[in-house]
C-alpha cells in the first residue's frame, strides 16, 4: 500500500486497537471476550479505512478540479460541498475559479495582443537573456537579418555576426542602462538601424530588449537630396560663371569692342536661356513629384496630344535636317493632364531630334488600345545609347555625353520628367537602343473610355 491517507489511517487504527485487544487476550479468561475484542478491533480498523477512503475520494475530486482549472474547454464538475473543512475548501475553489478564469482570459488576450503588435511592427524586436541568448524576436527582426529559422535559445553572436549589436546588449545587461546607437548590420545587406536597447527589469535572471528601427530608406532619401542639391548647384554654376565672366568682359572694355560685343551678349543670352530651362524643368519635376497641379485629370484624345508634340518639335527638326514621320494615330483616349502628357512626348521627340544625325528620321507609331493598354513608340535613327547607360538615363541630370547635351540645350532632366508624368497616369516608359543606329522609347498607357478618367497616382 503506497504512503496514503488510507495506510496512515489503518496504521493508526491498528496502533490504537492493538493494546486493549492484547490486554484482553492476556488478562481475560473468557474466549468469548477475547474473540469479541478481536472482532471489535477489526471493525475499528475497517471503519478507519472506510473513512480514509471517503476522504481520499473527496480530495481526489478537489485535485481533479484544480488540475482542470486552467482548461476552459472541460466543463467543471460539481464538488461535494459538505459542512466540514474539505467542503469549505471546495466552496473556496468554486469562488476563486471565475476569478482565475478572468485572469487567464486577460493574460491570453494580452498575449495575443502583444503577439499581434510585435508581428505587425516594422521595427525589429529582439530580447536576450543575461547570457545574451535570444529569448524572443519578431518577424521584422528575422526579415532584417535574413531569417535564420528557429533563433530562440541560440547565442546572439551566432545569429547576428555583428560585434556591435552584441556589445550594445552586453552593455545594457551589465549596467542596466538604456543605450541608443546607430549601426550597420552586415547580415542585413549593410542596412542601417537605429538601435534602442533597454534592460529587462523584473525578470530573473536579467536580460535586455532591443528595438531596431531601419533607417536605410531615410538615409537613402537624405543622400538623394544631398546629391540633388549638389547636382543643381553644379548645373547652374557653369552658366552663371559664364554670364558673370562675359558681363565683366563687356564692362572691362568689351562694350567698345565692336567686333566681339554682339557675340558676348549672345553668349550671355544663351546661358540665360539655359538657366531658364533648368529652372523650368526643375519646377515641372517638383510639381510632378508633389502631385501638383491638383486639378482632376481629363479624358483626352491621344491624337491631339501626339500631334501637339509633333508640331512643337518640327521647327527644331527641320533646322537639324531630321524628318519626323507619324503613322495615322488611331482614335484612342487617355486619362491625364493634356499639358503634362504633351510635354512628356515633346521631351521624347526633342531628344529623338537632338540626338539624331543630319538627314535622320524620327518615327511615331501607336498600337494596342480599345480595351487593352496603348503603346506609343518613338524611334529615331540617331546616335543611340550605350547599353551601360540605358538603366540610368531616367535619373535626374544623367547624361551620356554631357558636352553634347549642353551643346544642344539639354538640362538632363527631360527623361525624369517623362518618367514621372507617365507613371503619374499609371503608365510606363521603356527604352531599347543600338549604339550608332538609333533608339526606341515605348510609352505604355492605359486606354480610357470617354467620360472615365482614372485618378492620378
Ligand atoms: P537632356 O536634357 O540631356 O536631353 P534627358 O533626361 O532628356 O536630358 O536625357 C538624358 C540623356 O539620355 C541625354 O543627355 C542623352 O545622353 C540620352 N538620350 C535621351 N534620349 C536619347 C535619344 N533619343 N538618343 C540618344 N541618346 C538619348
Amino acid at each position: 500500500m503506497r504512503d496514503s491517507i488510507s495506510r496512515k489511517a489503518v496504521l493508526l487504527a491498528v496502533l490504537v486497537a492493538a493494546p486493549p485487544v492484547l490486554a484482553l487476550y492476556i488478562y481475560a479468561g473468557s474466549a468469548v471476550v477475547r474473540l469479541s475484542s478481536l472482532v471489535a478491533a477489526i471493525a475499528f480498523v475497517l471503519a478507519a479505512w472506510l473513512f480514509a477512503q471517503s476522504l481520499i475520494r473527496r480530495i481526489q475530486a478537489l485535485t481533479g478540479f484544480v488540475d482542470r482549472l486552467l482548461d476552459q474547454r472541460v466543463p467543471r464538475a460539481r464538488l461535494n460541498a459538505s459542512d466540514d473543512e474539505l467542503g469549505e475548501l471546495a466552496r473556496s475553489l468554486f469562488r476563486v475559479a471565475p476569478q482565475i478564469d478572468e485572469l487567464f482570459n486577460r493574460v491570453t488576450t494580452e498575449l495575443a495582443r502583444r503577439e499581434a503588435i510585435l508581428a505587425s511592427m516594422t521595427e525589429g524586436v529582439l530580447a536576450v537573456d543575461a547570457r545574451l541568448y535570444v529569448t524572443f524576436c519578431n518577424q521584422a527582426f528575422l526579415g532584417a537579418i535574413g531569417d535564420h529559422g528557429a533563433v530562440e535559445g541560440q547565442p546572439l553572436l551566432k545569429i547576428v555576426r555583428d560585434p556591435n549589436l552584441f556589445q550594445i546588449l552586453k552593455r545594457v545587461v551589465d549596467s542596466s542602462e538604456t543605450v541608443t546607437q546607430r549601426l550597420q548590420l552586415p547580415t542585413a545587406q549593410g542596412r542601417t538601424f537605429d538601435v534602442h536597447a533597454v534592460p529587462l527589469t523584473g525578470t530573473n535572471p536579467r536580460g535586455a530588449i532591443a528595438i531596431l528601427h531601419d533607417i536605410t530608406p531615410t538615409e537613402r532619401l537624405e543622400r538623394t537630396k544631398r546629391d540633388f542639391i549638389a547636382n543643381v548647384s553644379h548645373e547652374i554654376r557653369t552658366p552663371l560663371a559664364t554670364i558673370r565672366g562675359y558681363a565683366e568682359t563687356l564692362l572691362d572694355g568689351g562694350l567698345e569692342d565692336s567686333q566681339n560685343r554682339r557675340k558676348f551678349v549672345e553668349i550671355i543670352q544663351a546661358n540665360g536661356v539655359r538657366l531658364n530651362n533648368i529652372a523650368a524643368d526643375l519646377l515641372t519635376l517638383s510639381e510632378l513629384e508633389t502631385g501638383r497641379p491638383e486639378a482632376q485629370p481629363g479624358v483626352i484624345p491621344l491624337s491631339e496630344v501626339l500631334t501637339g508634340a509633333i508640331r512643337a518639335v518640327e521647327p527644331a527638326a527641320s533646322l537639324m535636317g531630321v524628318r519626323v514621320l507619324s503613322e495615322t494615330i488611331p482614335d484612342l483616349w487617355i486619362s491625364g493632364h493634356r499639358l503634362r502628357l504633351e510635354q512628356a512626348f515633346l521631351n521624347l521627340l526633342d531628344n529623338a531630334v537632338k540626338f539624331n544625325k543630319s538627314g535622320g528620321e524620327v518615327r511615331v507609331s501607336v498600337s494596342g488600345g480599345a480595351e487593352g493598354p496603348i503603346q506609343i513608340r518613338i524611334s529615331d535613327t540617331g546616335i543611340g545609347i550605350p547599353p551601360a547607360d540605358l538603366a540610368r538615363i531616367f535619373e535626374r541630370f544623367y547624361r551620356v555625353d554631357k558636352a553634347r547635351s549642353r551643346q544642344v540645350g539639354g538640362t538632363g532632366l527631360g527623361l525624369s520628367i517623362v518618367k514621372h508624368a507617365i507613371e503619374q497616369v499609371h503608365g510606363a516608359v521603356a527604352v531599347e537602343s543600338q549604339l550608332g543606329r538609333g533608339s526606341t522609347f515605348t510609352v505604355t498607357l492605359p486606354s480610357c473610355k470617354v467620360g472615365m478618367a482614372t485618378p492620378l497616382a
